[in-house]
């Protein structure tokens, strides 16, 4: 009889719920979990090949010392001392961590605790730098903290669903499933895609706005003036709630509805239907993601989607609010813990004497981080620049994936000390590492993620180690154990790492209950072994409205009002004579990140086996290259070569490249090689969508 365990998807934001069915012969195989409620069952291709992908190839079995087999106590006696040597001769700033999404909860909780609270520095940063951390910075902007309001089920409820920078079809699979599944139930439900591209997620449109690159905030801007001048802004909710409304008017009325259609590139029809619709339908939900967050105005584009739900008080309500989905599946819980360099943790400021006081006091450490450290971007242009002496990667692969990636990887190589813990050591960063340190995979560790909805999930382990693995906490607090602070890291397992975090968020009763997961600071390990999903914020007695944020008008700014941002439109056109295209990187649907995981699948990979370049045909035709000809993608970064896939999905003058490809799978098909390091001024998070290029087809040698 097979061995059942729940657990959760270890791919998207969507965070599903996952059945692992074990045989009698060890074999594994995957089923979507029906009691799950963000899934209720469904899986996407991704989930489904879960199984597919946890063979034992490429795994990084040991510690490895420049390439030799060692033991743990060498190794960490080893991370430890470069560390302490570090910190002594340049001061706790010289050493970073630079984690990810994919980490659990409690991996997150242990690496921030070290860094802001131990070695007293702020340098942790997260791949979700890419993903989310310009709704983090919009978010705290207009709540007074980062909180997201949205739930999976608001869209089903809501009669107009709008998808702004979100190709939901193909990045978050499930979601869009359900959104499919309730708008077939009820034909009046309209749904707008706006983007660009015509992705698959447009099939389901009423209404594909295809606007210029980063025009979001003048379509936005629009919008909120036609809320205006057609009466539709909510008066009561606007004195009532929030703050700031005016100089929002001031900047939007600045923005004529001819500058709106020159900007955007937008049919005037296509505008005023699109406004029509918004100002007409109260219970309206607008989606966005990558499209709308890595972008140079990336935080602005945030707030004027934000601005037009405050102005018509659509926010805190079913069916109705701002919804930013994360791209990781443990993106949220790094929010949650603190896993960025400009957070603290349980959701408090580094900013603020009194949170980092409170914090310190809760940790008794010996030092606080007092200001915000290097974003990720920042944080590796100071690994290559000599700032950087020790640095500590884990579950993550940079030299692919961030912006410059070429620029990145010197930088990495010509760091004094890298140490990088992965499943894996046959990625494009760990070759680069002085050491590499085995971590456990999915399947094999234990503890909690949080999906987009603020759901908390279990992630449990099925399957024994293989060799040396061990758990990214484990070795952290080894590393803590041996840089003298053994008492503060005596965690013995997850669910220890996890107590101490709930416990953390309602330390000294900080008034903001909505963070307050306290209750769990007091469930056993039997109990954290049988957690089911939950929201947060949680219930409070029969008071069932607090599990939905902002739903009594009180948001986290001194005065409980939210804020409106004034926001302006940006200068988004790049291209040059020399780099006539603009770029646009992004995900497909059977490929996650860099495909050291989903790239084990021939099932997945027979969607879209090679990297490719989406080109309008007039383009192709101008640059002389036909469908599947080579393409060289160039900027001042670097150069990337593809396939040419012809299609009129594509803007013209526009370039669609997925991000995914490293160089195991095809040479010069890193993307990001090309991609440059311009990041959004409030978030740091890298301007993915809009790089001004040159294309030509690939001359024979
Ligand atoms: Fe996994 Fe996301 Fe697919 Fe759900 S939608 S199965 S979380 S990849």
């Amino acid at each position: 009889m097979a061995e059942e365990i729940k657990t959760t998807c270890p791919y998207c934001g969507v965070g599903c719920g996952v059945i692992a069915k074990i045989a009698d012969d060890g074999n594994v195989s995957v089923m979507g979990d029906p009691d799950h409620p963000a899934n209720f069952g469904r899986l996407c291709s991704k989930g489904s090949a879960l199984a597919e992908t946890i063979d034992l190839d490429g795994r990084l079995l040991h510690p490895e010392i420049a390439g030799r087999r060692a033991g743990w106590d060498e190794a960490l006696d080893l991370v430890a001392q470069r560390f302490l040597d570090a910190i002594a001769e340049h001061g706790p700033d010289s050493v970073a961590f630079y984690v990810s999404g994919q980490l659990l909860t409690e991996d997150y909780y242990v690496a921030n605790k070290l860094m802001k609270g131990f070695i007293g520095s702020a340098n942790i940063d997260t791949n979700s730098r890419l993903c989310m951390s310009s709704s983090v910075a919009g978010h705290r902007r207009a709540f007074g903290a980062d909180t997201v309001p949205g739930t999976y089920e608001d869209l089903e409820l809501a009669d107009l669903v709008i998808l702004t920078g979100s190709n939901l079809a193909w990045c978050h699979p499930v979601i869009y499933q359900r959104l499919a599944a309730a708008k077939a139930a009820r034909p009046g439900m309209k749904v707008v895609v706006i983007d660009p591209r015509r992705t698959m997620t447009a099939d389901i449109a009423d209404l594909h706005l295809a606007i210029r690159p980063d025009s979001d905030v003048a379509l936005f801007l629009g919008l909120f003036e036609h809320l205006i001048a057609n009466n539709a802004i909510d008066q009561n909710y606007v004195a009532e709630h929030t703050n700031g409304f005016a100089e929002a008017f001031a900047s939007a009325s600045g923005v004529s509805f001819n500058e709106v259609l020159e900007l955007t590139g937008l049919p005037a029809m296509q505008l005023r239907e699109f406004y029509r619709l918004f100002a007409a339908t109260e219970k309206a939900v607008t989606c966005y993601s990558q499209g709308v967050n890595q972008s140079s105005s990336g935080t602005d584009k945030v707030n004027a989607i934000i601005n037009c739900h405050l102005a018509t008080g659509r926010i805190g309500k079913p069916g109705m609010g701002p919804f930013s989905l994360t791209g990781q599946p443990n993106a949220m819980g790094g929010r949650e813990v603190g896993g960025l360099a400009n957070m603290l943790a349980a959701h408090m400021a580094i900013e603020s004497a009194q949170d980092r006081d409170r914090v310190q006091r809760f940790w008794q450490s010996p030092a606080i981080a007092e200001r915000p450290g290097l974003k990720a971007v920042d944080m590796f242009k100071a690994v290559g620049d000599g700032r950087i002496k020790a640095l500590w990667i884990m579950a993550t692969n940079p030299v692919v994936s961030l912006p410059d990636a070429d620029a990145v990887k010197a930088a990495i190589r010509a760091c004094p000390f890298v140490v990088v813990s992965d499943i894996l050591k046959t990625t494009d960063t760990a070759p680069h590492a002085h050491l590499l340190l085995p971590s456990l995979g999915w399947g094999e560790k234990s503890g909690t993620v949080t999906n987009s909805e603020r759901r908390i999930s279990r992630q449990r382990s099925f399957i024994d180690a293989p060799g040396d693995a061990r758990a990214d906490w484990w070795q952290l607090a080894e590393v803590a154990r041996r840089m003298g602070f053994a008492d503060a890291f005596a965690f013995a397992s997850p669910s220890d790492i996890f107590n101490e975090h709930a416990a953390l968020s309602a330390f000294e009763n900080r008034g903001n209950r909505d963070f307050d997961i306290g209750a769990y600071a007091r469930i056993d390990k039997a109990a954290y072994d049988a957690m089911t999903p939950f929201q947060w914020p949680q219930p409070v007695g029969d008071d069932r409205t607090v599990t939905r944020f902002f739903a009594k008008g009180s948001f986290f700014h001194p005065d409980r009002k939210a804020r409106f941002v004034p926001v302006e439109p940006p200068a988004s056109d790049r291209t040059s004579a020399d780099y006539p295209f603009t770029l646009n990187t992004g995900r497909i649907r059977d490929q996650w990140h860099t495909m050291t995981r989903t790239g084990k699948s021939a099932r997945l990979s027979a969607h879209i086996a090679e990297p490719f370049a989406e080109l309008h045909p007039r383009d192709a035709m101008e640059i002389g290259v036909g469908n599947a000809g080579l393409v060289e993608i160039e900027s001042p970064q670097g150069k990337a070569v593809v396939r040419a896939l012809i299609t009129e999905r594509q803007a013209r003058g526009s370039i669609f490249v997925p991000m995914h490809w490293n160089d195991q799978f095809a040479a010069k098909a890193r993307i990001d090689a090309v991609v440059a390091p311009l990041t959004d001024p409030f978030s740091g998070q890298p301007a993915s969508k809009n790089v001004a290029v040159a294309a030509r087809p690939l001359k024979a040698a």
